[in-house]
């Protein structure tokens, strides 16, 4: 069966084959690491991990690389030139804030003066929030990098594109990659160099372009020795610009030539993805830096983008915990919720819809269970020409219709069955790519490890009502609602369960 995904370097629905036989390599934008990621990204996140689970799913073997931004950029950083304020200063201020309403908890950032310390804050809690949902390359630390360990490899790519004329140093010090240098410039979002001149997109500053050759050139190096985070380069102290950090991690792990699909958010379409060719292609000469260029349309909410700087976001915690529409949310349902719709439609999220991935993944836990106790032991082996898988196949096999792919199974898990251990080797390879029922491996260590010393917490709660120490049994009660868990009394004493929504 081919694969179709949509190319939006094509603008169309294209047949996937890896340009190696053996192995499909795979690029995908990762967070900012200067606050929590929220679903909008998250959105975007899972959808790589879709991509990559269903050609595992198809028998492909997938190296996937994702990187983390932790150089200390600008608000401004689309911007051509830069601008704005340091993000890394203003991270500073906010977890100030933020440690004072218990946010941050205290001893969390030391010293909120110190980037590596907020950047080393938030990276953890990104790898801890997407091991939760289930996200595989968190589970691979070789595949995760950060931009501040590749400093060498970006300068070095930097000195190339100087050699090869794609970059040059303005008299304000700073080195531009030169968009006229590269033919390709906008064939990725469909901009000329004409319309960029126009400011198309407002990503050009109202500032003085006298350094430059061309308005659109954008920034490879900034010498600034005042800046918060800062290197030695021959172009003087300072820090990278932003897209140069991809063009760098792809190529150093994953082949100087052309790899397979990287993916990323669709503002990232221009101008991170656009600047990231030219930058690629100006170093590696070949045709294409990536074959497929795959990105993920906006979570909403009420008609707008979630985004950190419109302030209208919601963390993986405030879902799980229940602040975002006040029910406790199980990651596995969270996680459904974010891949279940189109990613080439926006997605809105709503307390309905959780509720509804929340059905769903209980229906599949109790499927599996019921499977299980069928099988008592037995094991079978099932290929994709299995009816359900084969029909699970075709809808992810077409642009990754999971909605159809979801279809499919429903029905089956309330049919009669004949062979449950045939069927739990069908259910596991679906989970296979859906990671939701059962509630996965990675899924409930994460969860565990983040979470609450369960079953202390039940003790205690017993020792507490044996001393008739009501407020204190009812904290510990609260302790683990607020947490996500039904508290009942038994005759072996407290148990806790997690509730799924
Ligand atoms: P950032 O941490 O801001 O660099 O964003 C990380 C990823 O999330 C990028 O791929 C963005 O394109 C993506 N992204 C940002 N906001 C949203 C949103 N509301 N919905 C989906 N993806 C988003
Ligand atoms: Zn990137």
């Amino acid at each position: 069966m081919s694969i179709r995904f949509y190319n939006s370097l094509s603008n169309s629905v294209e047949d996937f084959q890896p340009v190696e036989s053996d192995r499909v390599r795979m690029y995908s934008c990762g967070p900012t690491v200067y606050d929590f990621a929220h679903i909008g990204n998250f959105r975007s996140f899972l959808f790589a991990d879709v991509i990559r689970r269903t050609l595992e799913f198809f028998g492909h073997d997938v190296h996937h690389v994702m990187n983390i931004t932790d150089v200390g950029h600008m608000t401004d950083d689309s911007n051509a030139d830069g601008g704005g304020e340091d993000k890394m200063e203003s991270a500073a201020q906010r977890i100030k804030e933020d440690k004072k309403s218990g946010k941050v908890p205290e001893g969390a950032v030391d010293n909120p003066d110190d980037p590596y310390q907020i950047a080393d804050y938030y990276t953890k809690a990104f790898l801890e929030d997407a091991q939760m949902l289930g996200l595989k390359v968190a589970f691979e630390p070789e595949n995760i990098l950060k931009a501040t360990d590749n400093i060498d490899i970006m300068q070095d790519m930097i000195t190339e594109l100087i050699e090869k004329g794609h970059a040059y140093v303005g008299p304000d010090g700073v080195v531009y990659f030169s968009v006229e240098s590269f033919d390709d410039y906008g064939k990725l979002s469909g901009n000329t160099l004409e319309n960029l001149l126009s400011g198309a997109g407002g990503r050009i500053n109202e500032t003085d372009q006298s350094n430059k050759k061309h308005p659109a050139d954008f920034m490879l190096w900034k010498a600034d020795p005042s800046h918060i985070m800062k290197w030695d380069s021959p172009w003087g102290t300072g820090y990278p610009g932003w897209h140069i950090e991809c063009s760098c991690m792809a190529r150093d792990r994953l082949g100087k030539d052309v790899i397979d699909i990287h993916t990323g958010g669709e503002d990232l379409i221009f101008p991170h993805h656009e600047c990231e060719i030219a930058q690629s292609r100006g170093a590696t000469g070949e045709d294409a830096f990536a074959r497929f260029w795959m990105h993920a349309r906006f979570l909403m909410v009420e008609g707008e983008k979630m985004s950190k700087s419109k302030g209208n976001f919601w963390t993986v915690r405030d879902v799980l915990e229940g602040r975002a529409t006040g029910i406790n949310v199980h990651p596995a349902v969270l996680r459904l919720e974010l891949i279940k719709s189109h990613y080439r439609s926006n997605m809105n999220f709503t307390k309905k819809g959780l509720q509804d991935s929340a059905n769903v993944v209980r229906k599949l836990t109790e499927f599996r269970a019921k499977l299980e106790a069928a099988a008592d032991g037995q094991t079978a082996e099932v290929t994709l020409d299995h009816p359900i898988l084969k029909q699970f196949g075709e809808a992810l096999a077409d642009d990754l219709n999971f909605s159809k792919a979801i279809a499919v199974v429903l029905p089956w898990a309330s049919s009669e069955i004949e062979n449950p251990a045939e069927a739990l080797a069908v259910l596991d390879k679906i989970n296979s790519v859906l990671a939701v029922a059962p509630l996965g491996d990675e899924v409930e260590t994460a969860a565990d490890e983040g979470g609450l010393d369960v079953d202390a917490l039940c003790k205690a709660m017993d020792e507490a009502r044996a001393a008739k120490d009501w407020g204190k049994s009812d904290a510990i009660r609260d302790e683990l609602q607020a947490a996500g868990y039904d508290v009942k009394s038994s005759p072996e004493g407290t148990v806790a369960t997690k509730r799924l929504a």
